[in-house]
């Protein structure tokens, strides 16, 4: 009977995809699927240290296995991710029951790890990493995800990405392509493009080719129906983005922009490299050139220093821009970072009452917007039916907006025309036309 492994992942889109590798390599080495942590011989704890409430969430699950690996001596627990990178051979220490760490760079020599004759480590950062092939086991069917640039430079004052996740670098188009190419042969229809900068994609590749070059070479892929990508940094977006965006006819008409802050005196302290002014005038250029397209951002709230006064040119920036949607965050300390030793943090408590009072500022905007909707006609790419009432189906709109509707389970996977008839604060009701 062949092993079986669990993966258990914590955060954002791109340790999901990071698991579907881990996935992948498992599969080529003859391993099998456990439904569970009880029924697995390794579990792997893909990790994510973006904000301590992750990082918690990580600790919690390790103490968990501890019991289970009393009672099976035999388990193995391996720790991925950004974690097992930044706290590398210490977790050993803290936790003698872990029997192996890799990071974000290393899933390739998982293999070996693994197998054996590797020591129980692999978290040195790995330049190559970007052109590695790496298998990798994607569930669905319909849409996929795609790594087209790993790490990050910017060091925004906040952020351990670029601690954990190493040098920025952009894989070689050609393979990006070719990937795209195999998955909407197998019948995927949409795919997102993964990257902390997707904007500054191809800085560092021989061949003369920028990010609205990539795009437009993949919307040629036959069978392929829609492309996403994220995420955008403002200071390198472009005009040429937003063209060809409103062109290619298979890129959707959705931007994801984090601001982080409203406030000049914050966005310089974070180390974002640009002033609210000028980050308003590329959402303007958006607007002009396309003025359907959706608009999502990240906030920070309660970043080191943020007075209220600050935070007010936060709300203003919310209501002058009016996103579609926002991720808001508190501001989480991450060690070793630059914002970890600014003066005046801010109290738990004020992080709270500022988030909140986002959200729901928020929550009237997206009513307002999807509100608009009503008796349009929009195109939604069915992913099946709702979780919520599974006599409904569900999917989203070109600009990613979530549509639930009355239809067939035979809808799922294509893409169908749906009358929007009313309007939620996260999602709209329609029917087929
Ligand atoms: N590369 C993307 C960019 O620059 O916009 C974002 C990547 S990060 C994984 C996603 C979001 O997490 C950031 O946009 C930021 O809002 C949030 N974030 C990162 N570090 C944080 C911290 N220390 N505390 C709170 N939120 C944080
Ligand atoms: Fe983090 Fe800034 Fe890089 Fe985004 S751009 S990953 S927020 S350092």
């Amino acid at each position: 009977m062949s092993k079986k492994y669990h993966i258990h992942t914590f955060g954002c889109q791109m340790n999901v995809h990071d698991s579907e590798k881990i996935a992948g390599i498992f599969n080529d080495t003859g391993y099998g699927t456990a439904e569970d942590s009880g029924d697995a011989d390794i579990i792997v704890l893909n990790t994510c240290s973006i904000r301590a409430k992750a990082e918690q969430k990580f600790y919690s699950e390790l103490g968990k296995l501890k019991k289970i690996k009393k009672k099976n001596p035999n388990l193995k627990i391996a720790v991925a991710g950004c974690i097992a990178q930044q706290s590398g051979k210490q977790l050993f220490k803290r936790f003698p029951y872990i029997d192996f760490l890799f990071g974000p760079d290393n899933i390739g020599s998982l293999n070996t790890l693994i197998e054996g004759g590797n020591g129980r480590t692999a978290i040195e950062h790995n330049p190559e990493y970007h052109t590695s092939v790496i298998p990798m086991k994607r569930e669905g069917g319909l849409k996929a995800w795609v790594s087209i640039m790993y790490g990050c430079d910017n060091f925004c004052a906040y952020c351990i990405v670029p601690y954990t996740r190493g040098r920025e670098r952009s894989r070689p188009a050609s393979d990006i392509y070719n990937e795209v190419k195999s998955l909407a042969d197998e019948g995927f229809k949409e795919i997102t493009l993964l990257g902390q900068n997707v904007n500054s994609y191809g800085k560092n590749l021989p061949d003369n080719i920028d990010f609205p070059d990539l795009l437009s070479k993949l919307n040629e892929i036959d069978g392929l129906q829609r492309i996403r990508f994220v995420t955008s940094h403002p200071r390198d977006f472009s005009a040429k983005l937003t063209r060809a965006i409103r062109d290619l006819s298979k890129v959707c008409e959705h931007m994801h922009l984090p601001i982080q802050a409203g406030s000049d005196s914050v966005l310089k302290s974070m180390n974002r490299g640009y002033t609210y002014s000028e980050y308003k005038a590329k959402i303007d250029i958006i607007r002009d050139l396309d003025p359907y397209m959706a608009v999502t951002t990240d906030i920070i709230v309660g970043f080191p220093g943020e007075t209220d006064e600050d935070f007010e040119k936060t709300i203003q920036a919310l209501t002058e821009i009016e996103y579609d949607a926002i991720y808001a965050f508190k501001y989480s300390k991450r060690p070793g970072t630059e914002a970890l030793y600014l003066p005046d943090h801010v109290d738990e408590e004020v992080k709270s009452s500022r988030l909140s009072r986002i959200l729901k500022l928020q929550e009237s905007i997206c009513y307002r917007k999807n509100k608009i909707l009503e008796g349009k006609v929009v195109e939604v790419l069915v992913d099946g039916p709702s979780e919520n009432d599974p006599t409904r189906m569900t999917g989203r709109t070109r600009s990613n907006k979530i549509v639930n509707f009355s239809g067939d389970i035979a809808d799922g996977g294509n893409s169908v025309f749906i009358k929007i008839l009313e309007a939620k604060m996260h999602s709209l009701n329609g029917e087929k036309v």
